[in-house]
């Protein structure tokens, strides 16, 4: 089966207003969208009532980096699932390795780590959460180096997609983004090699297979690598059958580089 692929840039906390607008502008002078390649942009909360306005009339999707579960209420602080549809996003990343409190990426101590430190049942919150919106969720799963070097990306990862999707049907999964991003590759420039990228895709391809009895599912879902992706590797590691796109951090800075990554795909 055909399946589209995607890419995805993830702004994190970075750009203003006007800075913003003017990456925006540049990126879109600069690509050539092909109906055959979505193209998803996830700048920071405070961006994303602007740059929806702005990329209305583009075929560029509109993404969040995370969301919080509860629909309203007491919850200082956090975005609903429904307040990002009510500003026209249709993706967001859930479960990426800088909110995932077990990585230990964030330099806080042990009293305030559960207010950061995203875990396999909150995810899944929050994908129910996105769902209930219709908006597709981008999930990150990935080893860190420790993990890797000990033998253990398979059963971490395994473990990620259990703890976040064992409460859901196939039915419910056919617009759902995962991306592979070993945490050793993000922000580092150490890419992974595109022959390991794909194993580990198609493993959690194959993770699909054995756990969901949907034939179409597996084949359906997109799989992305994120790490360290750039002009020059994203090439290489988009022709491979199981990668079929990218989440793209800091070179999604640059509209240059960003616009050659969407041509690669
Ligand atoms: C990311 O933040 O998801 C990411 C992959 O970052 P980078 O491309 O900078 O490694």
């Amino acid at each position: 089966m055909q399946r589209t692929k995607l890419v995805a840039g993830n702004w994190k906390m970075n750009l203003l207003q006007s800075t913003g607008s003017a990456l925006v502008e540049a990126f879109l002078q600069k690509v050539e969208l092909r109906q055959d390649v979505d193209v998803v942009v996830c700048p920071p909360f405070t961006l994303l009532g602007r740059l929806r306005d702005e990329l209305r009339r583009s075929h560029v999707h509109l993404g969040a980096q995370d969301v919080f579960w509860a629909e309203d209420g007491a919850f200082t602080g956090n975005i609903s699932a429904r307040m990002l549809a009510d500003l026209g996003v249709s993706h967001c990343i859930v479960g990426h390795s800088e909110t995932r409190g077990r990585f230990g990426k964030l330099d806080t101590s042990e009293t305030t780590l559960p207010y950061f430190g995203e875990t396999n049942e909150t995810i899944s919150l929050k994908i129910q959460a996105l769902f209930y919106q219709s908006i597709e969720p981008i999930l990150c799963v990935g080893e860190t180096l420790a993990e890797r070097k000990a033998g253990q990306t398979e059963s971490v990862i395994a473990a990620q997609l259990e703890g976040a999707l064992s409460g859901f049907d196939a039915a419910e999964l056919f617009f759902f983004i995962v991306a592979y991003e070993p945490v050793w590759a993000i922000g580092t420039g150490e890419t992974c090699p595109a022959d390991e990228a794909e194993r580990v895709c198609s493993f959690i391809r194959e993770w699909f297979k054995n756990k969901f009895n949907d034939p179409d599912l597996p084949e359906q879902i997109r799989i992305l690598y994120g790490g360290s992706v750039k002009a020059a590797n994203a090439k290489e590691l988009f022709n491979k059958p199981n990668i079929d796109g990218g989440l793209v951090g800091g070179a999604s800075l640059d509209a240059t580089e960003f616009a050659t990554i969407v041509a690669s795909a």
